[in-house]
């Protein structure tokens, strides 16, 4: 394959294997850079709705997905004021059909093996473990890649750059060094239950949300309905980077008070055995997302609370759309690579600006106390699930 086609991506997180299958699929020839010297099986689950699942069943990842992904029947909308349910929102296979593709839970590391199975699986795609990304250098014939493997270090000639590094990205570093990640304020609390220990209620194929003052809880099943994910996002103040910090069962129970929360919510918070936490990191608006022949993808490009539940789900479409346009775009021709990512650029930027403020203010809607908690979960029966549900349609039904 000619040098011509060269993309080195940063990063083989769930937005960087799939931008370097993406870009494989249009004839580029892929280099991952991956500074882990192997991918964990870290990380809980992950929701993917139709907008992300159509994308990697069109890379032909159904097969390796179907047996681990769940397909869940409802998200089932619960407040902890109400003591119970108040809204039943349909998914399944109906909504499937509607969509034109499924919506799934899985483990993250279900997601990742399947996404690095396939990119063993290329002959275009070289994946480079225990690789870190150090430096970029532009000139006439594209970009020098400084790679580093230990103490030895390496260059690379490419047309295109992919920040796919996440957010604490070297490549952003690189070209907006003054772009930092915020700390939230809140912190997510992440543990899974084998299936099997508990009650029918709690296991079946859906998505509970629990509502509650100043925390709410989410849980489903993953690994093929074996296990169930379960995820509490409370305020703190802890704020260490990573994803799998030990967390201390008690100071996660203080916070679900018995005065405050009804018992089946109380009861999903005591079965699980050892909680992890991480600290919810964003970044602003960084405006650009490209310069010149490198762009940022994912994480590294726009962070985001998780509440709209689309991280992985912007980085997988972020990746579609760059290969899109970089084929479109600029075929062998370096001089047009600049002009492809701009592109690529100025046709993400709002879409993921609009979930990034939907996923804040779902937070703010969720964690209500008192009288507003009360309006909303009338609001909430009000409005029916057909018409909830409808809500997300800008989101599930965006296609490449
Ligand atoms: C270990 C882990 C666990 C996670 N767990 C969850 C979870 O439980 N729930 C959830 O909602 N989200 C989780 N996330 C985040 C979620 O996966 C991302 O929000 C989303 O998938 C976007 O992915 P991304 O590819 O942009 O970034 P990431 O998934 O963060 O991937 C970035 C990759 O880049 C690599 N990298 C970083 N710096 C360099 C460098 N200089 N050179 C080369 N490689 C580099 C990292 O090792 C990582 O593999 C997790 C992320 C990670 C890395």
């Amino acid at each position: 394959m000619a040098a011509a086609r060269t993309i080195i991506v940063a990063g083989a997180g769930i937005g960087g294997l799939t931008a370097a299958l993406s870009l494989a699929a249009k004839g580029f020839r892929v280099i991952i850079l991956e500074k882990a010297e192997r991918l964990e099986e870290a990380g809980a689950g992950l929701q993917l709705s139709p907008n992300a699942s159509r994308i990697l069943v069109d890379l032909g990842l159904r097969p390796r997905l179907a047996a681990r992904a769940v397909t869940p029947e409802a998200i089932n909308i619960m407040s902890a004021r109400a003591g119970g349910e108040i809204a039943r929102l349909p998914l399944g296979e109906a909504a499937s059909l509607r969509a034109g593709a499924p919506y799934w839970v899985m483990h993250r590391a279900d997601l990742q093996a399947a996404l690095l199975a396939a990119v063993s699986d290329h002959p275009d795609i070289d994946l480079r473990l225990g690789c870190q990304f150090e430096d970029v250098t532009s000139h006439a014939k594209g970009l020098t890649v400084v790679q580093r493997r230990g103490n030895a270090r390496q260059q690379e000639l490419a047309t295109t750059l992919v920040g796919a590094d996440g957010i604490w990205s070297a490549v952003r570093n690189h070209l907006f060094p003054e772009v930092q990640p915020q700390f939230s304020g809140l912190i997510a609390w992440r543990g899974t239950l084998d299936a099997t220990t508990l009650p029918r209620e709690y296991t079946s194929a859906r998505v509970q949300l629990w509502m509650g003052p100043d925390a709410h809880l989410v849980a489903y099943p993953i690994s093929g309905a074996r296990q169930i994910n379960v995820v509490a996002i409370v305020p703190g103040t802890w704020n260490r980077p990573g994803w799998s910090a030990p967390g201390e069962a008690n100071e996660l129970k203080s916070a679900f008070a018995s005065q405050r929360w009804p018992a089946t919510a109380r009861m999903l918070i005591g079965a699980v055995d050892g909680w992890r936490r991480w600290a919810l990191f964003t970044l602003p608006d960084i405006g650009e997302w490209t310069d010149g022949a490198i762009a940022l993808l994912g994480d590294a490009a726009h962070a985001m609370l998780p509440f709209a539940a689309q991280g992985a789900g912007m980085a997988i479409e972020d990746a579609a759309v760059l290969a899109k346009c970089l084929s479109e775009g600029s075929g062998d021709n370096i001089a047009g690579i600049p002009a492809a990512l701009k592109r690529y650029g100025r046709q993400r930027r709002g879409r993921v600006l609009r979930v990034q403020r939907a996923a804040r203010q779902q937070g703010r809607i969720y964690h209500l106390t008192g009288p507003l908690a009360l309006a909303r979960d009338l609001a909430i029966k009000a409005m029916g699930p057909e018409r909830m549900l409808a809500r997300q349609n800008w989101i599930y039904d965006w296609r490449v």
